[in-house]
């Protein structure tokens, strides 16, 4: 599969790369170490990276405007289904590529490479480039790492396997890229979100079958001076937590007009009940985009229950 993706790669003289709505690290670093690295093994094909950009991720690169295209490829990373990719006409290429790690929900690409044991969409970015002709250096590694690290909550997540850390040794070895600076580039923070922190462990609700959530409206997003993104995020510093096995943060988005409920889990697979509402995710790391608070609650119920259910089968006897 590898080598088909370098060949398409090969043959066409312009190439977007594009990735899912609601930009995060890895989607982000996967499509923008694959453009780098196309346009380091070919310096004379037009390679863009594509979507709405985020202040907050400017550290990781910056993305491409383009023009209408002719005949050009198009590769998607680290995106399902069709209606969360971001800012493309599809109706303008001749060929697409799919390269994503989430589990699988629809084909809409002529060739998708799919492995959803990868830690990340930047895994398997590596893999590309060392299994193809390929190039890369020091600036796509530290851009791969930064991606895989963020979606493997470094590396604390169960998708980390043998191969994610061998990858990782891997690129390490050759690029010898400083972690503690791009640990500093992933992690500084201000002092409001650490607040902000703090203000989710005092109010998170608990429940008897261990679901935790908390809601941040807007007003409490206005009160400690942070971004929705940024709230909404904060979900994974919750992990390891006795009496919680589901969280979830429940933010307000006044400028989308919507609320984030995202949620994680150590216990039941809670991506089927976010697909219910319409998200959907990985198995222990879901979201979805909801109109009210209410909705939210009707979900946290919905998780609650799954949770009633998972502990009577897990009984200790
Ligand atoms: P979040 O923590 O809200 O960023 O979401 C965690 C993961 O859930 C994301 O990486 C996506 O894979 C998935 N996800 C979030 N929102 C949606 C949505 N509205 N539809 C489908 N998948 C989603």
């Amino acid at each position: 599969m590898y080598k088909k993706i370098y060949k398409e790669i090969k043959k066409y003289d312009t190439i977007v790369i594009a990735r899912h709505v609601g930009v995060d690290p890895d989607a982000l670093a996967s499509q923008l170490a694959l453009r780098d690295s196309i346009r380091l093994t070919f310096p004379e094909k037009k390679v863009y990276a594509i979507g709405t950009g985020s202040a907050k991720f400017v550290h990781i690169g910056k993305l491409d405007k383009i023009e209408p295209v002719d005949d050009a490829l198009l590769i998607v990373t680290d995106t399902p289904d069709k209606k969360r990719v971001d800012s493309v006409d599809f109706s303008m290429f001749s060929y697409k590529i799919k390269i994503d790690h989430h589990p699988f929900i629809e084909k809409y690409c002529d060739l998708e490479l799919i492995e959803d044991t990868a830690s990340s969409a930047c895994e398997i970015i590596m893999e590309l480039i060392l299994n193809t002709k390929l190039g890369c250096n020091r600036t796509i590694a530290e851009t791969l790492f930064m991606g895989l690290v963020s979606d493997s909550n470094r590396f604390l997540f169960n998708s980390c396997t043998t191969n994610t850390f061998m990858l990782v040794s891997k690129f390490l070895d050759a690029y010898r890229f400083d972690i503690g600076e791009l640990y500093q580039k992933l992690y500084l923070r201000p002092l409001c979100e650490v607040r902000l922190e703090g203000y989710i462990a005092s109010n998170m609700e608990v429940t008897d079958n261990g679901l935790g959530y908390v809601k941040i409206t807007d007003e409490v997003i206005n009160q400690f001076g942070v971004d929705s993104a940024s709230a909404g995020n904060m979900v994974n510093n919750f992990n390891f937590i006795h009496e919680v096995l589901v969280w979830a943060t429940i933010t307000e988005d006044i400028r989308n007009n919507q609320v984030r409920v995202s949620i994680r889990s150590r216990g039941p697979a809670v991506n089927k009940v976010a697909e219910k509402y319409n998200g959907g995710g990985h198995m222990f790391a879901s979201g979805a985009r909801v109109k009210t608070f209410d909705e939210a609650m009707q979900l946290m119920s919905d998780l609650d229950q799954l949770l009633l259910e998972y502990n009577e089968d897990n009984k200790e006897e």
